[in-house]
């Protein structure tokens, strides 16, 4: 493709991108696409000759649209939003252009200390602690921070598993509210899913116990376990529950375990005053934390942020310098080489989508966004409470509200199944998208609320057609 070829398909696509998010309200939220039909309609076999970009545009209108869901739309409230903006569009095309692939300083200083720079001003924009200066990095997902955070505390016990693999029983402390990704980790690091040790949560908040914690460390170090990390929560997948920071800090500390903080969803509601106590415990506690920006802060995925209160032992696990890599500014020590904080070699220039974020919308940009997030989900909650047929979860201090129909007559398990089968048949009509989650066993429709294009009328409107659809007779 020559830059003229270039110039001119590339302006069709950013007016096929501009005209989508125009006209997604217009378009079913879920697709309709059946198993198979995308990959039916695709060729089976590539072309032996280049066949030029038209197809391309026709091809992504005609087969790819109808098999996308669209994460983008108004309407889409399942899991939590995965937000995308213009500048974090153009920023990503703008790291494509460059096609930069920085895995060391040397390889793209710019990539780099961008990145280092933007994670300051995000420690300075959410109000993280001082020692995370200089210590962030952009990962492609919360997962891997996580599985980064717990390869560094394995490093941190002091014993040899960087060189001889894992020869003692490590253990990991989660909730069974805390993402699958952290089991994931032990599973990736060798740990292993049986060392996963559950610590009970308040029935009511969800929030971990710590006195539970301070027990099973207690009991697991006295049978010769090493317990390597601790992972709480700020604002969990399933309702956003609140782990206890501090307290659950000051039991690590007393057992001189790792403390990883995972707010991979609800972190980034920091850059508002009001949002600030999701940092609690942070500073005095916190061995290494991660928050989304490709959630909830108009930030195409990927790029979650992790940040580490003492860089060292990541390094030393993840540090191997082959012949091949070998350069100047690596020897120096004077510069941060990015492949060592990460698990793949290569990485792409993230920063510079973040960084076009923060720049257009500044921070007062972005803290009106989150507002009007936790404002719309405060609106719905207190419609849903109005509504004596419904009945809503107290909590909901961010952008997600969780509820469920009463059903009246209807024994548990029924309606359970009742409020699922709403559920399916909201989602197959393609006027909004939600998903559900378990609390005490009993299913609870999960709302959230946090894209860019959501007003007040899409969520009134969706929560109509909720009331709508529950009061029809089904056969
Ligand atoms: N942690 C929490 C609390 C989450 O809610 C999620 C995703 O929803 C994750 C981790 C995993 O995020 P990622 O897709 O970035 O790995």
């Amino acid at each position: 493709m020559t830059p003229e070829e270039f110039r001119r398909y590339g302006r069709q696509v950013v007016d096929w991108i501009a005209d989508y998010h125009e006209r997604i309200a217009s378009m079913p939220v879920l697709s309709q696409v059946k198993p198979g039909d995308v990959q039916d309609a695709l060729p089976a076999r590539p072309p032996e000759e280049g066949e030029g970009f038209e197809g391309v545009l026709a091809d992504l209108e005609r087969i790819v649209l109808p098999g996308v869901t669209h994460w983008q739309h108004p309407s889409f409230f399942a899991y939590f939003p995965s937000n995308t903006s213009g500048p974090a569009i153009l920023g990503d095309l703008l790291s494509s252009g460059l096609g930069v692939q920085g895995m060391l300083w040397a390889t793209s200083p710019a990539c780099t200390e961008m990145e280092t720079r933007v994670a300051d001003w995000m420690v300075d924009l959410l109000g993280l602690p001082a020692a995370f200066r200089g210590n962030g990095v952009i990962q492609d997902s919360a997962s891997s921070a996580c599985l980064v955070a717990l390869l560094a505390a394995v490093q941190r016990t002091g014993g040899s598993a960087a060189r001889d693999g894992i020869d003692r029983r490590h253990t990991l402390y989660v909730s069974s509210q805390t993402h699958s990704s952290l089991e994931k980790a032990a599973r990736i690091t060798g740990i292993g899913s049986a060392n996963v040790r559950v610590v009970d949560v308040d029935p009511g908040t969800l929030a971990m116990d710590p006195a539970h914690l301070d027990a099973l460390l207690t009991e697991d170090a006295a049978a010769g376990a090493v317990p390597v990390m601790v992972c709480a929560t700020v604002g969990t997948t399933s309702t956003t529950a609140v782990d206890p920071v501090p307290a659950i800090g000051e039991v690590c500390r007393g057992h001189g375990v790792w403390l990883h903080v995972d707010a991979a969803y609800a972190g980034v509601a920091a850059v508002c005053p009001e949002f600030r106590w999701v940092n609690d415990g942070l500073a005095e506690h916190a061995d290494s934390y991660s928050t989304n920006p490709h959630k909830w802060l108009l930030t195409n995925f990927d790029c979650t942020l992790l940040w580490l209160a003492d860089r060292a032992p990541m390094i030393e696990a993840l540090s191997i310098l082959p012949e091949y890599l070998r350069n100047q500014a690596t020897t120096s020590g004077d510069v941060i080489d990015y492949r060592d904080w990460q698990i793949p070699l290569g990485r792409r220039f993230r920063a510079l989508k973040l960084w076009s974020v923060i720049r257009w919308y500044g921070a007062e940009g972005l803290r009106a966004h989150i507002r009007a997030g936790a404002r719309l989900a405060d609106a719905l909650a207190s419609w849903i409470a109005a509504d004596p047929a419904f009945e809503v979860r107290d909590h909901h201090p961010f952008g997600l509200v969780c509820f469920r129909p009463r059903w009246a007559g209807l024994a548990p398990d029924e309606a359970d199944a009742a409020t699922l089968a709403l559920m399916e048949r909201l989602n197959a009509s393609g006027d909004l998208y939600l998903t559900h989650t378990r609390v005490g066993g009993r299913v609870l429709l999960r709302l959230a609320v946090g894209g860019p294009a959501t007003e007040e009328r899409h969520v009134r409107a969706a929560w109509d057609r909720i009331r709508e659809e529950a009061a029809r007779p089904t056969a």
